[in-house]
């Protein structure tokens, strides 16, 4: 182990030790790798993302046409634009122009400036230029070279040059050059990949294949499956199944107490409802029963389309845990979704006499004394929250199930919090956003999983109807008709990224001024809801969308999760295509929540472009939350399918979820392999195999490790 650490080592030395960088170098490193400290791991990993490869002719004329070319030439002249602008706005171009022996060249630049290449490009010296080779009515040209450097350095450009994604202050040859000395640096390491699967898929070492990525030859070196650039996919993926394997596995090691009812609560309060239980409902009631009872620590993923009835499932399932005497929670992503909650268990234990208690970061300091204290003596037996449930001072007095809804919105880290709460709570996750088995995995490892398929009887397929803003006019005229019929308008501004340096965020704006609209429109009826209100006014324009006063509400994605307002039969989408698919698959199922007939108005702004377009027309003619989430992935790559930023999935430097699919089911299983032959990683291989979770950054998972 001593050896492998070792030669691990250098692979986190920061990139200050290398030559030539300093502040201002490691600055701009730190930019591009997204990360504060660069280390030489950091920077192997940012791998290129495209390739030139020039030829080298013996001079101009021989110079083949169309293609990147390395060529030396002597300035002969600067031509700067023609004063004053061509018809069209565009200045005309500046052009300098070179020859060789055999002929003459044109360098072409726009919107350049005359001092800079003066001083590029010295008139009567020799220099070389690389460059696409173009015949243009006047000659031979090549348009804003990409490379200038001195006579001498011809033999450096020839040939093969990976292509960097760049950020300010660094040039493709400075990145180029950092990783070619942090990779002389290091060392190989103990190879960590079965010896049969490397010789049957002719992958090389980890070192090697790194190495290729960055000297490579040809385009081909650089496609998803090509060996190189495969090994270093699936060795991340790797890493990656087996820190969540480990987590699982610990988690499961935990003993949990066995939860076992008689399911009197569970009667009592399906006697209350005014509807019966779906097959899907009861089937996973069951599964989840079964699991509580068994002794071993449940850890399960609950996957139900918008509006399957999940929330009555978690419910049922904290019920049985109740009546055995224990507490159970549940977690919400949102202040919003965590009151919602609370306020539906409480009017259905109402009668029952159990008390339902709020933890969110709103609850004030009186009321958030009084509920510790009820958890920690076990006065609670339910309990809503949101993060604020993972702050250090709450204590449990016996906390035996753990939901946590809209999974998908908490990351991997959140999940290990509780686990380390001292308590071993059986686990039940829940997510609306319907997971391709692919991503499931990356996600979640192989956790048990269970899928509400059908939605509850009675519910109506939703009109989902595409059309362009400027037909605005006619859905505004049907508000007050259908509003008049006792039905609910959600009207949805949309998303834009947060400018930092924007006062107001547009889409907030966005809401406003239609909020504002509306108000003189539509009378008193109408309610704002977006993100940056004070907490209690938004949820108080909510509770009036939710209840008698108000029938029109202007939000922004808040509503997106779980909001449930059954009345609300409209959504009306503005700039429709700006939303990701599973995000507008999650806004529509805010309607068609009760039986009467519902409809979603995706309004778009021309033009629409061909994605634009088919993503539209996918939401018309699907309701079916996994196909959607299919097509998602297929049109946008898997980053966005779940939205990495909040979700719960691992984000990926070298492996690109749609090109390596098919890695990650290789990865579960020989995980499985390796677990059941050696789980405590402890063989040369399993050693080795640690060292690849330190590579990846999954030294916490080690650690759950005998002797990591
Ligand atoms: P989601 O899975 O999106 O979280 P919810 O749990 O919010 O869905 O349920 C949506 C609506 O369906 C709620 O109003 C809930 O009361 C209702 N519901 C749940 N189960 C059934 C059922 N078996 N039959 C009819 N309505 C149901
Ligand atoms: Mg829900």
């Amino acid at each position: 182990m001593r050896e492998l650490v070792s030669s691990l080592t250098p692979y986190f030395y920061s990139i200050r030790t290398l030559k030539g960088v300093g502040d201002a170098f490691a600055e701009h490193f730190a930019r591009l790798l997204g990360v504060q400290a660069p280390t030489l791991r950091d920077l192997v990993f940012h791998l290129p993302s495209d390739i030139v490869v020039r030829a080298r002719p013996a001079n101009i004329v021989q110079a083949p046409e169309g293609q990147p070319v390395v060529l030396k030439i002597k300035v002969v002249e600067h031509q700067p634009p023609r004063g004053g602008k061509r018809w069209g706005g565009k200045s005309s171009p500046y052009k300098v122009w070179c020859s060789d022996d055999s002929g003459h060249l044109t360098l072409v630049f726009f919107s350049a400036r005359g001092d800079y290449l003066l001083k590029q490009l010295p008139i009567g010296q020799e220099r070389v230029i690389c460059g696409v080779f173009e015949r243009s009515a006047h000659g031979w040209q090549i348009v804003h070279p990409d490379v200038i450097a001195m006579p001498d350095k011809i033999a450096e450009y020839a040939g093969a040059q990976p292509l960097y994604p760049l950020t300010y202050g660094l040039t493709q040859k400075s990145i180029h050059r950092t990783i070619s000395q942090a990779l002389a640096k290091l060392a190989p390491l103990s190879e960590w990949l079965d010896e049969a699967l490397l010789l049957q898929r002719g992958w090389p070492t980890f070192l090697a294949a790194l190495t290729q990525q960055h000297h490579c030859k040809d385009e081909t070196q650089m496609m998803p499956l090509a060996p190189a650039r495969a090994r270093l996919a699936y060795d991340e993926v790797l890493a990656s199944q087996l820190a969540l394997a480990l987590v699982r596995a610990r988690m499961k090691k935990q003993p949990a107490t066995p939860v076992a009812g008689h399911y009197q609560l569970t009667k009592k309060l399906l006697a209350q409802l005014p509807f019966e239980l779906t097959q899907g409902q009861r089937k996973v009631l069951r599964e989840i029963a079964d699991d509580m009872a068994s002794g071993e620590r449940m850890l399960r993923l609950l996957q139900g389309d918008v509006g399957s009835g999940k929330t009555l499932v978690a419910l049922l399932s904290m019920l049985q845990v109740v009546e055995a005497g224990g507490q159970a929670v549940l977690m919400a992503p949102t202040e919003i979704l965590a009151r919602q909650h609370h306020k539906t268990f409480t009017q259905l234990l109402e009668k029952m006499n159990i008390p339902v208690v709020l933890l969110t970061g709103s609850v004030k300091s009186d009321e958030r004394k009084q509920a510790l204290e009820a958890l920690a003596e076990g006065h609670a037996p339910i309990i809503i929250g949101t993060h604020a449930l993972f702050q250090e001072k709450v204590e449990f007095a016996d906390v035996r199930l753990v939901v946590i809804d809209e999974q998908h919105r908490f990351g991997v880290a959140q999940r290990m919090q509780l686990s380390q709460k001292g308590v071993a709570p059986h686990m039940l996750l829940m997510t609306a956003t319907p997971i391709p088995r692919t991503l499931a995995m990356t996600a979640f490892g192989d956790m048990d999983s269970s899928v509400l398929q059908e939605k509850p009887a009675g519910r109506q397929p939703i009109d989902t109807r595409v059309m362009p803003l400027s037909k605005a006019q006619d859905v505004l005229t049907a508000i007050p008709r259908a509003t008049a019929q006792g039905n609910k308008v959600y009207w949805i501004c949309p998303h834009v990224e947060e400018q930092e340096d924007a006062l107001v965020p547009s889409d907030i704006a966005a809401a406003e001024t239609r909020f504002l609209e509306f108000k003189t429109r539509f009378g008193g009826r109408v309610r704002l809801a977006h993100g940056r209100m004070k907490q209690s006014e938004r949820e108080a324009a909510m509770a009036d969308f939710a209840g008698e006063a108000a029938d029109i509400l202007v939000a922004t994605t808040v509503v997106e999760v779980g909001v449930d307002v059954p009345e609300a039969t409209i959504i009306v989408i503005e700039h429709a295509e700006k939303f990701g698919l599973a995000q507008l698959h999650q806004l529509r199922g805010r309607v068609g929540r009760g039986s009467k007939p519902s409809s979603c108005i995706l309004l778009y702004t021309d033009p629409l472009g061909e994605n634009g377009r088919a993503r539209l027309q996918t939401m018309r003619d699907t309701e079916d939350g996994f196909r959607i989430a299919e097509e998602d992935l297929r049109l946008r790559g898997a980053g966005e399918v779940l939205g990495t930023r909040q979700s719960g999935m691992p984000t990926f430097q070298l492996a690109d979820l749609s090109a390596h699919a098919s890695l990650i089911p290789m990865a579960h299983d020989d995980v499985k392999l390796i677990l059941a032959r050696d789980p405590q990683l402890q063989s040369p291989r399993g050693q080795a195999l640690r060292t690849l979770l330190y590579l990846f950054k999954h030294d916490e998972k080690v650690k759950y490790l005998s002797g990591g």
